[in-house]
């Protein structure tokens, strides 16, 4: 039955997507689908086809057309000390990369921070938004519009909420231009990073404004100043997701004696390629490679990866503190991510959420989603110091040279 489904797919009989219901098993689907394309393309997809999951569990939820899976190395980095609000203690980080060099520097971050006392981070903001964009005749409705939004504020959260049991609106921003309105929802999201919680819960909030707002029309109900997936001043300067701040402090004796560098070593390469280097180049956010780490936890532990456009900006900053050493902040202020919902309810993912200790719901909720946004502050700020040490002390390529292209030394 298998080779004649093969057959009928590659003969246009079968669509791909109807595999499932004729064959009532995602498994198999999985497996016909494979095989057809290994015959259109002539590739034998042997470690595609080599996995644990039980892509019953995936499709309808993660994925459409599955054909098996792509293998990403998984390592760890730490331990890294971490003095959060709700992070306390030291964890080793779930880091999926194919970046030679990446965890080894990731790691050596931890072992300074660490051995310094650890990471003190902080999220001071906390919310995931949707901005619809609206249509109105002319400006007096533009002004009417934002009126009628304000005064019913009460009614339209009740409308919101109603979608979701963690949920909650926190404010509306307006933005106008001519006889344009957005109007950028914001709302706690619990544990969920809550790009799906929201978009439903708008909907409903949206329904209700033009069944009570006719002279309003509903352009789109993502209107491009969410911002989702796209790099943006608005989320860099208002945030979205967590807004989470962290620092730490690196003794000048340390740094000389471990390292080969002073705190003003350090301080130069922040200040001539940090910050002058992104100013002059236009860049959002004013950092070394904070993209790295993000990227690698986010694969590690099933975030959104479009999402690493947004999440990786930021800033670092340095400066000689009170005691003469080296004081070092970084700041993310849309990190979206989350410990319930989308891909991190996958095993694999899954596991890796477990190995930091915030795998699935907090108690109480949205606390475990604040102790990994927090977690994540305290590895970038290790990745991004670490790699400022390595430029100040000119060992970049040769760590790439070694671990990038496995030669030894
Ligand atoms: P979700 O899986 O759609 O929603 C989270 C679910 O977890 C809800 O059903 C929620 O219940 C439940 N839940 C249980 N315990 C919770 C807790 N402690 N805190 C929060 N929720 C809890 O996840 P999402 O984060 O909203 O959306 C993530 C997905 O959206 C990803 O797959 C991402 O790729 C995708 N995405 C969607 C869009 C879009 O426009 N739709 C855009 C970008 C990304 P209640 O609903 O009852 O609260």
């Amino acid at each position: 039955m298998m080779e004649k489904l093969v057959d009928d797919v590659i003969n246009g009989r079968v669509k791909m997507h109807e595999l499932e219901k004729i064959l009532g098993n995602a498994n198999a689907a999985t497996y016909v689908r494979r095989k057809v394309v290994e015959r259109l393309t002539g590739v034998e997809l042997k470690h595609v086809g080599y996995y644990s999951i039980d892509f019953n569990e995936v499709v309808g939820k993660n994925c459409e057309n599955t054909i098996g899976i792509v293998q990403v190395p998984l390592a760890v980095a730490g331990p890294l000390k971490v003095d959060g609000r709700y992070a306390k203690g030291s964890f080793y980080i779930p880091l999926a990369t194919t970046e030679g060099a990446l965890v080894a520097s990731i790691n050596r971050g931890c072992r300074i921070v660490t051995d310094n006392g650890g990471v003190k981070t902080i999220v001071i903001e906390d919310y995931m938004s949707r901005a619809p964009v609206f249509r109105l005749r002319s400006i007096d409705d533009v002004e009417g519009f934002i009126r009628w939004i304000d005064e019913n504020f009460e009614n339209i959260k009740r409308e919101a909420e109603s979608t979701s049991r963690h949920a909650r609106l926190i404010r509306i921003d307006k933005f106008v231009l001519g006889n344009n309105v957005w109007l950028r929802f914001r709302f706690r999201t619990g544990d969920a990073m809550g790009m799906n919680m929201v978009t439903i819960a708008v909907d409903k909030a949206v329904r209700y404004i033009l069944e009570n707002f006719p002279e309003a029309r509903l352009v789109a109900l993502s209107g491009n100043m969410c911002v989702d997936k796209k790099p943006s001043a608005l989320n860099m300067i208002l945030g979205r997701g967590k807004t989470v701040i962290a620092e730490a402090r690196i003794g000048r004796t340390y740094l000389k004696e471990r390292l080969g560098v002073a705190p003003e070593d350090v301080l130069d390469v922040v200040y001539r390629k940090n910050l002058l280097g992104s100013a002059y180049a236009a860049s959002y956010g004013y950092n070394a490679h904070f993209a790295n780490i993000i990227a690698a936890i986010f694969l590690a532990t099933g975030q959104d990866m479009a999402q690493v456009v947004e999440s990786s900006i930021g800033f670092s900053w340095a400066e000689i503190d009170e005691n003469d050493n080296l004081y070092f902040t970084v700041t993310l202020p849309s990190l979206e991510i989350g410990t319930v919902g989308g891909g991190t309810r996958l095993p694999t993912q899954q596991e890796a959420l477990k190995i930091l200790g915030v795998a699935g719901p907090g108690d109480p909720p949205g606390t475990n989603a604040l102790k990994f946004a927090e977690i994540i502050a305290a590895a970038v700020l290790a990745g991004e110091l670490n790699l400022l040490i390595a430029l100040a002390r000119n060992e970049l390529a040769r760590a790439h040279e070694r671990l990038g292209r496995g030669k030894r030394e």
